[in-house]
């Protein structure tokens, strides 16, 4: 049975409008392209989707993938192009599911061009090195011009809010000449949702550019970029670094620069050769051919060709060399064609080997699973909401699945962010601290192998995140080093749920040691900075010295299962307005009757919400009811987090069940917008909304907007009870609606999200 290929790179045209020196098209060792038609034809392109399609019936493939590509693709011109994709369209989509994307160097790209990829669904992906003076050390015109405001002005075009859903991302090329920084500054102020950066392809026979006395240049250049991506809080995906973290956790890679994933990649040239990817280009005259046409053979007869079957063999078709280092299984041998030596061919390392190793090894969790949890790879694509779950979102509720795929997301990120603050070694100042902090993330690591669960239950705690993000921009000092070592907290806290003996320093805080969601216990006078904490397999935990133990409290009772009334999280105050402290009894039973007969309303009254509620609400952070006139609130960074003052007695339940259900909205809310570009971030306009005397942005309008949906749907299953609040807040959540979409910032995904509030005002919310 012959390998399956599910991508095709799509060669429309094989000139180009510029004349880059670095391209692996024209300037490298294949020069094919001088024998090449420049357009693809009608004939060529008649076989090649026949071809495609045949494979994927045969095969079954759930989902196939196009790259259109050149030269520069654009230079077919729209006509020539509407026919490729009208062809595609017609043959390959009722086979399969089609992914269509053009890849281009965006200096043609105009309105029109846009509205012809977006009447087919094609993505656009663009080519920019950096900055002017980083894009124009390359990417030029063959008069020498700089191409760097016309590719802008692509981007720009692509960012408006009815294309935004067609911007692919940005394609870089790693020059070490460029400051990796604002090379890295220049490409995310183009807000990609997703970013590339490539090593310059090279072989041992041409390898790439080292400055004298740098042994891994390339790496240094990366990890740069990579500290600074941390810090940003990892805003835009970047392959290389989710693809490293992912093969190290064991999943895919997502690239066929990284990791040992058969490549299930053919290349179609404008004659009509099947050709191997195009990085093959850079090894010598002839390497990416295969001597087959799509006239004369199947894609069953290609995936057979040797040279194509060869990258199909994972770890077992390395070099000896690769097969025996103790990364391969991330790095895989680095890309195929970068391994290439005249006289053994392919056997070797990569040119870039010591660069990747440097990498892997540098990068928290890149050598090993050195961090607990799913895998986070940095490609927004990983982070999908499974099918119908955005419009169950929209229409108020959403479901258990639904709310399961934001927790997940957010877990993800949870884990990458707790192994970047474990792996900033930069401005300690204080060694118990710093110590306790490598004590604990050692455990986490050991506890990763053996309880996953436990390790994963302890990163899914809302304000594990809201802790991990403050210590990225915390500026070094006293304050910095205590919050990091709470990394030893994290990791008393998954052992006592892992049932492991375990003892080591916890730092200590306001007179007090935390371990998240278990619990804390305060220290005696004279408690230095850090206190040795023991957990026993029985779940109890116990320092010398002795201390008080003060256990966490959960509410249990349906929907709830086990949900948490924080109030001992040290980080519990980041919605920024003041949380209690540890409740008295009296007021911590006033809580658990308050809020589980406020789930026995939701459940029986709006029984979708309340099982969503109940899926992912995970903590209720009772306020200082003397220190705020606010009664509820949610922070962005803690997600299953309400924080809320306690009504009073008269009308409690009630009170609370309106609580919970507008503030979970905002939680479901902000973990969508991390997914879905809703609105575009450069409209400056502000709307008048009737529940606000001040004019909002277009975010607060959504999240009103969706806060008081719910709302709407639990007035009226009151029944004449609610009838007059009903109908003033079915004519809030109307009208903002409507001025929602005359905004005209929303995007398509933000449009459907609007419409399916709109519509759900008198279907949804059961
Ligand atoms: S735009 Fe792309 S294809 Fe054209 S010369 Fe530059 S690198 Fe080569
Ligand atoms: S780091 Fe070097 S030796 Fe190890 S797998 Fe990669 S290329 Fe091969």
């Amino acid at each position: 049975m012959p390998a399956t290929i599910s991508q095709y790179v799509l060669k429309v045209h094989s000139r180009c409008d510029l004349a880059c020196d670095h391209c692996y098209v024209y300037e490298h060792a294949d020069q094919s392209w001088r024998g090449r038609p420049r357009a693809i034809s009608a004939a060529t392109v008649d076989a090649a989707v026949r071809r495609i399609a045949e494979h994927a019936a045969a095969h079954g493939l759930a989902e196939v993938s196009v790259v259109l590509h050149g030269g520069e693709p654009l230079l077919l011109g729209k006509d020539g192009m509407r026919g490729v994709l009208a062809a595609l369209d017609e043959h390959v989509a009722p086979v399969t599911k089609l992914d269509l994307r053009v890849h281009t160097n965006g200096v043609r790209l105009d309105e029109q061009w846009c509205d012809l990829f977006n009447h087919y669904g094609v993505k656009v992906g663009i080519s920019l090195d950096g900055d002017r003076s980083a894009n124009d050390r390359h990417r030029r015109y063959a008069n020498g011009r700089s191409s760097h405001s016309q590719v802008l002005a692509a981007l720009a075009l692509l960012r408006r809010p009815r294309f935004r859903h067609l911007y692919a991302g940005i394609l870089c090329t790693i020059d070490l000449g460029n400051d990796p920084v604002a090379v890295y500054r220049a490409l995310v102020d183009e807000a990609p949702p997703n970013l590339d950066l490539l090593l310059p392809h090279a072989t041992w026979e041409h390898p790439p550019y080292r400055p004298a006395g740098a042994e891994t240049p390339y790496a240094d250049w990366l990890m740069q970029v990579y500290r600074c991506w941390v810090r940003d809080g990892r805003r835009v995906p970047i392959r290389l670094f989710g693809s490293v973290r992912s093969a190290a956790l064991g999943g895919p890679s997502f690239s066929e620069a990284i990791g040992t994933d058969p490549v299930d990649l053919l290349v179609i040239e404008t004659d009509g050769s099947w050709e191997q990817p195009d990085s093959m280009k850079t090894a010598y005259q002839g390497a990416p051919a295969t001597g087959t046409t799509v006239f004369s053979h199947t894609v069953d007869q290609v995936a057979r060709h040797p040279a194509v079957a060869a990258r199909q063999g994972g770890t077992e078709a390395l070099c000896a060399t690769c097969r025996a280092c103790p990364v391969v299984n991330v790095c895989g041998g680095g890309l195929y064609a970068h391994r290439y030596r005249p006289g053994n061919g392919f056997d070797n390392p990569s040119v870039y080997c010591a660069d990747l190793k440097a990498l892997i090894g540098q990068m928290p969790g890149g050598a090993a699973p050195a961090h607990a949890g799913p895998v986070a790879p940095g490609e927004r694509a990983v982070h999908v909401l499974p099918d119908g779950a955005f419009d169950a979102l929209a229409a108020g509720p959403g479901d258990v699945r639904a709310v399961g795929a934001l927790a997940d997301m957010r877990l993800s990120e949870a884990c990458s962010l707790v192994a970047a603050v474990a792996s900033d070694h930069v401005g300690w100042q204080d060694p118990q601290l710093h110590a306790a902090a490598a004590e604990g993330w050692a455990l986490l690591c050991a506890l990763q192998a053996e309880r996953p669960d436990a390790v994963l239950e302890v990163f899914a705690l809302p304000y594990t995140y809201a802790w991990a993000v403050r210590c990225l921009r915390l500026p070094a000092g006293a304050d910095a080093d205590r919050d990091r070592a709470h990394l030893a907290g994290l990791a008393a806290a998954a052992a006592m749920r892992a049932g492991v003996t375990a003892e080591l320093p916890l730092a200590v805080r306001d007179g007090t040691v935390y371990l998240p969601g278990m619990g804390a216990m305060a220290v005696g006078s004279g408690a230095g900075t850090t206190e040795v904490v023991s957990v026993t397999p029985d779940g109890g935990a116990a320092m010398r010295g002795g201390g008080r133990w003060f256990e966490a409290r959960f509410v249990t009772s349906p929907p709830f299962t086990r949900l948490v009334v924080e109030d001992l999280d040290p980080f519990r105050d980041c919605q920024e307005w003041p949380a209690t402290g540890r409740l008295p009894t009296v007021k911590w039973l006033e809580w658990r009757r308050g809020l589980a007969c406020a789930g026995r309303q939701l459940a029986a009254a709006l029984p979708d919400y309340a099982s969503a509620l109940g899926a992912g609400l995970r903590a209720v952070v009772p306020l200082h009811p003397a220190a705020t006139c606010t009664r509820s609130a949610t922070a962005r960074q803690a997600f299953g987090a309400i924080a809320a003052a306690l009504p009073g007695e008269s009308n409690q339940a009630e009170e609370l069940a309106d609580l919970l259900l507008h503030e979970f909205q905002h939680v479901k809310f902000n973990a969508v917008l991390d997914l879905y570009d809703l609105f575009d971030p450069a409209y400056q306009g502000r709307l008048r909304v009737p529940w606000r005397e001040d004019p909002r942005p277009v975010e607060g309008v959504l999240h009103g907007t969706y806060a008081f949906l719910a709302l709407t749907h639990l007035r009226r299953s009151r029944g004449r009870a609610g009838l007059v609040d009903y109908l003033r807040l079915r004519s809030w959540v109307c009208d903002a609606s409507e001025a929602l979409s005359a905004t005209g910032a929303l995007t398509p995904d933000g449009e459907r999200f609007v419409a399916g509030m709109a519509a759900a005002l008198d279907g949804g919310g059961s």
